[in-house]
């Protein structure tokens, strides 16, 4: 009887240290913490550890975890109603959040389409590219040009029009068509001599190369991130790159579409990057910081030339999914962006911002191995280089952005390193994108716990 009591317990006990996640994980072997609460800045897993949160997961908490306002919005729409179908209602949080967001975007942005997040926004923004130029008389504009080192999401229009080579490969044989230039990376694409004014003209001017070669009559848009994050490290474009962008796709009539999914909603210390670019997209796209986190949310927004060409046409949008315009997110979307406009976060963003390339150049301005620090808000990327004087990178067998994480991680920090071998470029850095909260203690503890992580990785 002892024994068999005994024989329980120790199956019990076993089964729960190795107890088996049934959540699809994103690597077969990976063996993550269970978080279980977060405030601020913070999360804390199982076991009590605190990590601070220095890229918002992937640059959507902006405003930290446990925001009492968008909580409390949150709850109330709930109380009233959390969801009633696009086909048969409308809603006060989607209707409100909409002007909200048409109030505040750039040049002639004055339609919003709600999504549940990034991917889904940019298949909208193709198939809404693709409508628009079959309801106007030119079937023949099917054809998109993207970036080389770009990250759209992983459906599978997002995933086409992705630079990242290695993403596409095994899925080419189900993917539309779409050709890439190269992207404007200043670290390494401009030449010595040449200003970088002159580089981002010079890489621009691709664009038109690239049009011109595949027939302008046969090229529906151009789609790019005003800062590129992810498989970049925070890199925006330099002063007059954007600008000749927009007058190429004018020239030509090719659609600007703008992935604001990751630079957007504040994270860059506007409102929207591409109002330091100085141009306005035909189509944009953002996500992650709209739900900041607390909902899933994104969203298409569009210009009422498109919007009438539709509306006056075939009267709809051929696209839809279950949660279009839900009034849970909706309504979280709204308490996001009071706290982001009304109560100052997104100024708070940029300051801080300053502050933190401040204090990472202070600590590895001179570093061995950090190449480039850049970025753009609390949007800050640090490239690592085997060589600062030939910039040559690490090994990509190295898996350094792989070790950086973990040390990192270890060291209480949560940051996104990555790197390897993107389409044929070599190369590893760190992104960082805090929360907008932030404080000046806090900008010291992630350059801290990075240098305990650099180190102990290279
Ligand atoms: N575009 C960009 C620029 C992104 O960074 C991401 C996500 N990392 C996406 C699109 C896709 O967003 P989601 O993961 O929400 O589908």
């Amino acid at each position: 009887m002892f024994g068999l009591l005994l024989l329980r317990e120790d199956f019990a006990s076993t089964s729960r240290k190795t107890k088996v996640s049934h959540v699809f994980p994103r690597h077969s072997k990976s063996k993550l913490p269970t978080v279980v609460d977060g405030q601020g800045c913070c999360l804390i897993d199982r076991s009590g550890k605190s990590y601070f949160d220095g890229s918002g997961g992937a640059a959507v908490s902006c405003l930290g975890h446990g925001d009492q306002e968008v909580i409390a919005a949150a709850k109330a729409q709930l109380d009233r109603i959390a969801f009633a179908h696009t086909s048969f209602f409308t809603s006060d949080p989607a209707e409100q959040l909409a002007d909200r967001l048409i109030d505040l975007a750039p040049g002639e942005l004055d339609r919003v389409y709600f999504v549940s997040g990034g991917s889904e926004a940019m298949e909208a923004a193709l198939k809404l590219a693709r409508q628009f130029f079959v309801e106007t008389g030119q079937p023949q504009r099917s054809r998109v040009i993207a970036r080389r080192q770009s990250y759209h999401g992983n459906t599978l229009g997002a995933l086409a029009i992705g630079g990242n080579a290695w993403r596409r490969e095994p899925f080419k044989p189900i993917l539309i068509d779409s050709t890439h230039i190269a992207p404007c990376y200043e670290y390494r694409g401009c030449e010595d001599g040449e200003s970088s004014f002159d580089y981002g003209q010079r890489v621009a001017n691709e664009l038109e190369t690239e049009i011109l070669r595949l027939g302008p009559e046969t090229v529906m848009a151009f789609v790019a991130e005003p800062v590129v994050g992810a498989t970049m490290g925070a890199v925006p474009a330099v002063e007059g790159y954007f600008r000749r962008i927009r007058e190429i796709c004018d020239q030509y009539g090719v659609l600007l579409i703008l992935d604001e999914v990751m630079c957007g909603m504040g994270r860059t210390g506007t409102l929207f990057a591409c109002e330091q670019d100085g141009i306005a997209p035909d189509i944009m796209t953002i996500a992650k910081g709209l739900g900041a986190g607390y909902q899933p949310i994104g969203a298409m927004l569009c210009t009422s030339a498109i919007y009438d060409a539709i509306a006056s046409g075939s009267g709809f949008f051929q696209h839809g999914h279950t949660y279009i315009g839900h009034a849970t997110a909706a309504a979280v979307g709204n308490a996001v962006l009071s706290r982001l406009v009304d109560d100052g976060l997104v100024s708070a963003c940029a300051v801080m911002g300053e502050k933190l390339q401040a204090a990472l150049e202070d600590r590895f301005g001179q570093h061995p191995h950090v190449g480039d620090i850049r970025g753009r808000g609390l949007f800050r990327g640090l490239e690592l280089v085997a060589d600062r004087e030939t910039k040559a990178p690490f090994d990509p067998a190295l898996r350094l952005n792989a070790k950086v994480k973990a040390a990192a991680f270890d060291a209480g920090l949560a940051c996104y390193p990555m790197g390897g071998t993107i389409d044929g470029v070599k190369g590893d850095h760190v992104l960082l994108a805090p929360p907008f909260i932030m404080t000046d203690e806090q900008v010291t503890e992630v350059v801290d716990k990075l240098e305990i992580a650099l180190n102990k990785a290279i």
